[in-house]
């Protein structure tokens, strides 16, 4: 099978396993929209082509969200894939805080192919931010979630340096008011 082929088989699996979700945003969008987004944020960022990072971009949340299991990517896409999504999934049996705090925590053991895909979902899911808000979403939970973002990316022991330029393009400057209560 082709590489490009390869993707595309991939995309499709991705694609049906989400297809019944949607972004949270106002747009609610398709799910594969994020998917390619960050597949893609991936691809660009990474000099030497490396497939199975861009594959595991593809399938990143298919275990948190998707009911897929580690067992299934491994058969499908080999150990490397299915340990890299691993190394991005988080515990859904924990509770959504616990698994917040656990991302930062968590961030400085991460491999730096593990830290690529997870800064290129932080940078999906700021623009989604920024572009289509979920309507339920106060300013100040916006900036709570732009702020633990910002906590995980910085505990990353060697983040990719092109996509920690765009990750950092997305924070609030320093010098505008990031929250309610500094203002
Ligand atoms: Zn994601």
């Amino acid at each position: 099978m082709s590489s490009i082929q390869r993707f595309l088989s991939v995309a499709l699996f991705a694609a049906e396993k989400h297809a019944a979700q949607r972004r949270k945003g106002a747009a609610a969008e398709p799910y594969v929209n994020h998917l390619i987004e960050v597949a893609g944020l991936v691809a660009a960022a990474t000099a030497e082509p490396d497939t199975n990072l861009v594959v595991a971009a593809l399938l990143h949340d298919t275990i948190e969200d998707a009911g897929v299991t580690e067992e299934e990517l491994r058969e499908r896409f080999g150990a490397d894939v299915a340990h890299l999504v691993m190394e991005v999934t988080d515990d859904k049996s924990l509770p959504k805080a616990e698994r917040k705090r656990l991302q930062i925590v968590n961030a400085p053991k991460k491999s730096v192919r593990a830290g690529t895909i997870k800064m290129a979902d932080k940078i999906s899911n700021l623009r989604a931010i920024r572009n289509s808000p979920p309507v339920d979403w106060t300013e100040q939970r916006k900036a709570e979630y732009l702020d633990w973002a910002r906590q995980v990316v910085e505990g990353l022991a060697a983040p990719n340096p092109v996509l920690k330029a765009e990750f950092d393009s997305l924070m609030p400057s320093r010098t505008q008011p990031a929250t309610d209560q500094e203002r």
